[in-house]
């Protein structure tokens, strides 16, 4: 399947949704929504949904994020060219995808092997590059190529993974839902210094559960 005028019309629909409706005022994050072409990520039995505000399930079990949630989560995130980020939770690749299309320099890390392999080769197929792609555990992030900028977490924790924010640059951002599974809280933890940590709150979000370890 490809990429058509259809579809890029129902992006434009569902970029105004996203604004006018839910109030994302980011342009960085609407024109990379606008430019990314969701549909391709999915099952093609859902391609025609692809563009409504709808998650919808992927491989292992997973879900792919509503649209929604992706430009909040990403609005939050204030991202910058050439900012260093960690994703925890590559999914089917779609979120890495509008980091990328943003500029970001993007580390990722999914515990699926199915959706490691789905989102590496997906994100090649469209030319996108993730500066490091991980099949691993996100808890333990990525010390190698730690400090980071920002950290967005895709999958929701019971428990704050504290690894992570040791991994946050001073000033650094970490959007993260925390909360048990599909009742969860999306929190931003701003990093004032090495311990103190500002943390704002976002309303209630269902995400999938952070797991420990990986799944081959
Ligand atoms: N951003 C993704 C959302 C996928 S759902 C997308 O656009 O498709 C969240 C993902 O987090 C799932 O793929 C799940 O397997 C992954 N996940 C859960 N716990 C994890 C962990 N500890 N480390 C890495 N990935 C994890």
């Amino acid at each position: 399947m490809q990429d058509s005028y259809l579809h890029k019309g129902k992006r434009k629909i569902l970029i105004n949704y996203l604004r006018d409706k839910l109030g994302i005022t980011d342009e960085n994050v609407l024109n990379a929504i606008n430019e990314i072409p969701r549909h391709l990520f999915l099952e093609s039995i859902f391609a025609d949904y692809a563009y409504e505000d709808r998650a919808f399930p992927i491989a292992s079990q997973q879900t792919i994020s509503h649209p929604s949630t992706v430009a909040e989560q990403t609005e939050l995130l204030e991202v910058k060219e050439d900012e260093k980020i960690l994703e925890i939770g590559t999914g089917c690749g779609y979120q890495t995808a509008v980091l990328i299309k943003m500029k970001a320099l993007v580390y990722t890390i999914e515990r699926q092997k199915s959706l490691y392999d789905f989102s590496k080769n997906k994100l090649r197929e469209l030319n996108l590059f993730p500066k490091f792609q991980s099949f691993g555990d996100g808890f333990a992030g990525l010390p190698t190529y730690a400090p980071f900028d920002k950290i967005i977490v895709t999958c929701g924790a019971e428990n704050l993974p504290t690894e992570l924010l040791h991994q946050l640059k001073i000033g650094g951002k970490m959007v993260i839902p925390l909360g048990k599974f599909e009742h969860q809280t999306l929190y931003r933890f701003t990093k004032i210094s090495e311990k103190e940590f500002e943390k704002e709150e976002f309303g209630a979000y269902k995400f999938v559960p952070m797991l420990g370890n990986t799944n081959v």
